[in-house]
């Protein structure tokens, strides 16, 4: 994925997605109006529209949650509260990469750090030493 973009946190990130599918929501059953000649075409599009207005609730709901187990911090770079998901993250309002992890401290910020994959791969490199 795009991985080289800048760096945004990640409850902006699910936010924009939220906000997005709004849009989509909303772009689908204005499709729906424009088509209200052909019924079952108007019904379709409407429920769709619905389906995504319905899937965006769902995903605030879910931002909700993930910060409730976010860990609210101080950005080190502009001194703003912000919140972390993971062992890395981005601040949400200068986009400073941050880690919770001493060992990461210091290393390019790279989201692969948050996969388990990598963590397990870290773990079997230290047992081998
Ligand atoms: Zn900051």
């Amino acid at each position: 994925m795009a991985d080289k973009l800048v760096y945004s946190s990640k409850i902006n990130k699910i936010r924009s997605f939220a906000l997005i599918l709004i849009f989509v929501g909303f772009a689908v059953m204005y499709g729906g109006l424009l088509s209200r000649n052909i019924e079952w075409l108007m019904l379709t599009l409407f429920l769709f529209g619905l389906l995504f207005i319905i899937l965006s609730c769902v995903v605030y709901f879910w931002i909700g949650m993930l910060s409730t187990k976010a860990v609210p911090i101080e950005c080190p770079n502009c001194e703003k509260p912000t919140k972390m998901l993971g062992r890395v993250d981005a601040c949400m309002h200068c986009k400073q990469p941050l880690t919770l992890d001493k060992d990461l401290e210091g290393i390019e910020f790279d989201e692969k750090y948050n996969k388990r994959k990598y963590r397990k791969q870290a773990k079997a490199e230290s047992k081998d030493k």
